[in-house]
């Protein structure tokens, strides 16, 4: 673990990028692409229908515009397997053909969002492009925003669980270890009789942020509920980790925070494939030790028994 300058807030966490667009044409010169990149949009890609697949995955655009007259690939097929990509990338087709509504009609009904003649309407698709762009652009904010716990800015349980997922996968195929972290304030009821919810919330926050600044690159830090949280330490096995943990426990405890003093946080540890080789049996594994960690006092790490060694119940 090392410290790490800025925190995630929801909000900044999806930076207004600029909108990518790929073009699918077989004839390039078809496509002005020179009012679309006046108004700051990128053209990630030109290629051919025959290419599409390939520079879809390399480029990653916001949205397609696509001549309808591209061989390799029918329009539909290409509406049908835009549709299916994981974030369902928006496809405007274009073409020298008039926009009938007879051909606007035809262009939706396979899943486009509209056919626009070229270069006669260029201005209508530079205004449809950005508008679908914006949307998307908001959508990707949103759904990063709803993965986010909204008191602290770190992951939530959701967003939590799928970088478990991940690392755990991680493990099964690249034989990448990892461990899980869950940590616990103690005697937070204590903070909140005393000082008040709104200061046991700046306490919450202030672990948060810890959490936060002491986390690579690939580390996930989480807000699992209440005052309990989860560090998942990416490609880090089961001496490391636990060292970082009583690395982490130690710096909480001496840090002093205003208006409240010294707290503590008990931590479980657990490592896959040291304690662990499944997902739920590595949450498992930590949370049985964070409830050692508590029994054993507080204020302390436990570690989770050896796999041959195994727990009561999992
Ligand atoms: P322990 O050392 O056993 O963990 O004691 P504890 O008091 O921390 O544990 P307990 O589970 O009894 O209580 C958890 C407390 O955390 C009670 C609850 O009011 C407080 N809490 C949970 N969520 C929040 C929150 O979002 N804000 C604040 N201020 N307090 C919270
Ligand atoms: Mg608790
Ligand atoms: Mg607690």
């Amino acid at each position: 673990m090392k410290a790490k300058t800025q925190k995630q807030k929801p909000g900044n966490l999806v930076k207004r990028e600029r909108g990518r667009v790929l073009i699918v044409t077989d004839e390039p010169d078809s496509v002005d692409s020179g009012p679309l990149t006046s108004v700051g949009l990128e053209i990630v890609g030109v290629c051919r229908g025959s290419a599409a697949l390939v520079s879809l995955h390399r480029s990653r655009p916001h949205v397609v515009i696509a001549s309808s007259a591209t061989k390799g690939m029918s329009t539909a097929e290409l509406a049908r397997t835009l549709s299916q990509t994981e974030d369902g990338i928006p496809l405007v087709l274009v073409g020298a053909k008039a926009s009938t509504l007879n051909r606007r009609q035809t262009a939706l009904s396979v899943g486009a969002f509209d056919y626009i003649q070229l270069p006669a309407e260029i201005d209508l698709l530079v205004l449809r492009v950005r508008q679908i762009i914006a949307l998307r652009q908001t959508m990707d904010r949103l759904r990063s925003e709803a993965d986010l716990d909204h008191l602290t800015g770190l992951a939530n349980r959701r967003r939590f669980r799928v970088a478990l997922d991940r690392e755990v996968e991680r493990w099964r195929r690249y034989g990448v270890p990892c461990a899980l972290l869950q940590l616990d304030i103690d005697h937070m009821k204590e903070v909140n009789d005393r000082f008040g919810h709104p200061v046991g919330d700046a306490v919450i926050r202030h672990v948060a942020n810890t959490l936060s600044a002491v986390s690579r690159g690939n580390d996930t830090a989480a807000r699992l509920g209440g005052e309990e949280f989860a560090l998942l330490l990416a490609n880090l096995g089961e001496e490391k980790a636990t060292a970082a943990a009583e690395r982490l426990r130690v710096l909480l405890a001496e840090q002093s925070i205003s208006g409240v003093g010294n707290i503590s946080v008990s931590i479980g540890v657990a490592a896959c494939p040291a304690h662990a080789t499944s997902e739920r049996a590595l949450y498992a594994a930590s949370d049985w030790a964070l409830y050692v960690a508590k029994n054993e006092g507080r204020n302390r790490i436990a570690v989770a028994p050896l796999m041959q060694e195994k727990l009561p119940g999992v």
